[in-house]
C-alpha cells in the first residue's frame, strides 16, 4: 500500500509554482488551469502573500488562540470589510469542511432546530456533518450512518425548497453556483426562494462559497450578483492563496448564540498574515474583475467547440464533453502542459488563478480544440 493511498497519485511531481504556471522535477511547464483545487486566486507564489507569511512565520509561527494577535485582528478586520452586509462575525478555521461544520453546529445552537436542507449534486466537505449535507452517494456510503435529519431538493426547485423548509429547520445550506457537481449555477428565483423559506421559519441560510468566493465569479461573493443575502457565508480553499484556512462569516443573531466551537489552529498569525495579504492582492489587483472580464472571454472562445455545453461564472467553468472527462484531461496534461479538473465524469472544470489572462484562456481554447478532435473522433 503506497504512503498516500487516498488521493490517486498523477505521473508528474510537482517541485516549484509562480502565478498560473507549475514546474514538475524535470523544470516542464504547466499551464495551472485548476488552480491547485482553487487554492491560489492570486497566482502560485505572490510575493506579497509569500512576504508576508515569512516575516510572520519568523516572528510568531503560532501562539494559542485565546492570545488576541495584530495578524489575527487585522484579518478579522479585511474580512468584514469584504464581507457581505451584515456578515460581520468571523471565525477562522483551516478548510471549507470546517467552515460548513461550524455553519451547521452555529445554526442548531441559535434555532434549536435539528433538521437541515441541502440540494442534489451540492458539495460541502467530507467530515460528518458537512458530509451529511454533501449529496453524492460515493462520498457518503462507506461512512453512513450520517446526519439522519437531511433533506435533499433538487438544485433550482424553489417549490421544493418552500416545502421541505419547515419549523424543525436548523439551515439551508446551498453552493450559489454548484462545483463539484457539475459547474452548475442556480436562479436567482432559487436564492430568493431559500431567502423567503428559511426567514419564514427562522432558520438560517448558509451559502457556501468555498468554490464561489474570494472573486471567483466575478463579483467578490457569488451572492452579491445575485443581491441575496444569507446568514452565513462560508470561505476557504483560496483565502489564504494556499496556506490552509477557512472562515465562517455570520450575523449577529447566529454569533451571539453560537454555543461552545472551537480549534487549536484557528486564525493562527502566519497563515492570518497570509490570508491579509491575500485579501489585499484581490481587492488591490482587481482580481473579481479580472475574473469577469477573463471568464467571459474564455466562454466565448470556449463556445465555438464541438462540445454539449459550456456554463459557470467568472473563472468557474465547465465544460459538458461528450466523452468521459478524464480521457479530456489527461490528454490536456500531456500533450498541452495544461492541468484542470473534471467536475463528474462528463465535465471538465476550469478554475485558474484570478489572474489568468486572454492569452492564457486563448492557449487553453486551442489545446481543448485540439484534444477534442482526438478524444472526440
Ligand atoms: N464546499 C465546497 C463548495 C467545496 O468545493 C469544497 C471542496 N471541494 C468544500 C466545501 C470542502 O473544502 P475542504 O476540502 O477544504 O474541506
Amino acid at each position: 500500500m503506497p504512503a498516500d493511498f487516498v488521493f490517486s497519485r498523477k505521473p508528474i511531481t510537482i517541485e516549484r509554482g509562480e502565478d498560473v504556471y507549475l514546474y514538475d522535477d524535470s523544470g516542464t511547464e504547466y499551464l495551472d488551469m485548476g488552480a491547485s483545487y482553487a487554492c491560489v486566486p492570486a497566482g502560485h507564489g505572490h510575493p506579497d502573500v509569500v512576504g508576508a507569511a515569512q516575516s510572520q512565520l519568523a516572528d510568531l509561527t503560532f501562539v494559542q488562540g485565546s492570545y488576541p494577535t495584530s495578524a489575527r485582528d487585522e484579518l478579522y478586520e479585511k474580512l468584514s470589510s469584504v464581507a457581505p452586509p451584515g456578515l460581520d462575525n468571523v471565525w477562522l478555521c483551516n478548510s471549507g469542511t470546517e467552515a460548513n461544520e461550524a455553519a451547521l453546529k452555529f445554526a442548531r445552537s441559535a434555532t434549536g432546530g435539528t433538521k437541515f436542507v441541502a440540494t442534489k449534486r451540492g458539495f460541502h466537505g467530507r467530515t460528518m456533518g458537512a458530509l451529511s449535507t454533501t449529496w453524492k452517494p460515493k462520498y457518503r456510503k462507506p461512512f453512513e450512518p450520517l446526519l439522519a435529519d437531511v433533506e435533499f431538493v433538487d438544485y433550482g426547485d424553489s417549490e421544493a425548497i418552500a416545502d421541505a423548509v419547515d419549523d424543525e429547520t436548523a439551515a439551508v445550506i446551498l453552493e450559489p453556483v454548484q462545483g463539484e457537481g457539475g459547474v452548475n449555477p442556480s436562479t436567482t428565483a432559487f436564492l430568493e426562494a431559500a431567502r423567503e423559506a428559511t426567514d419564514d421559519h427562522g432558520a438560517a441560510l448558509v451559502f457556501d462559497e468555498v468554490q464561489t468566493g474570494l472573486g471567483r465569479t466575478g463579483t467578490f461573493w457569488a451572492c452579491e450578483a445575485a443581491g441575496v443575502t444569507p446568514d452565513v457565508v462560508t470561505t476557504a480553499k483560496g483565502l489564504a492563496n494556499g496556506l490552509p484556512m477557512g472562515a465562517t462569516l455570520c450575523a449577529d443573531w447566529l454569533a451571539e448564540d453560537a454555543g461552545p466551537h472551537g480549534s487549536t489552529f484557528s486564525g493562527g498569525p502566519a497563515v492570518s498574515a497570509a490570508a491579509a495579504a491575500t485579501l489585499d492582492t484581490i481587492v488591490g489587483e482587481d482580481l473579481p474583475g479580472n475574473a469577469a472580464e477573463v471568464g467571459d472571454y474564455l466562454v466565448d472562445g470556449l463556445s465555438d467547440l464541438p462540445v454539449r455545453d459550456v456554463r459557470g461564472e467568472g473563472l468557474l467553468v465547465g465544460i459538458e464533453v461528450g466523452r468521459g472527462a478524464n480521457r479530456v484531461l489527461r490528454d490536456l496534461a500531456i500533450q498541452h502542459q495544461i492541468l484542470a479538473l473534471p467536475a463528474g465524469r462528463t465535465v471538465v472544470r476550469l478554475l485558474p488563478p484570478l489572474t489568468m489572462t486572454r492569452e492564457h484562456a486563448d492557449e487553453v481554447v486551442g489545446a481543448l480544440e485540439a484534444t477534442l478532435e482526438v478524444t472526440e473522433a
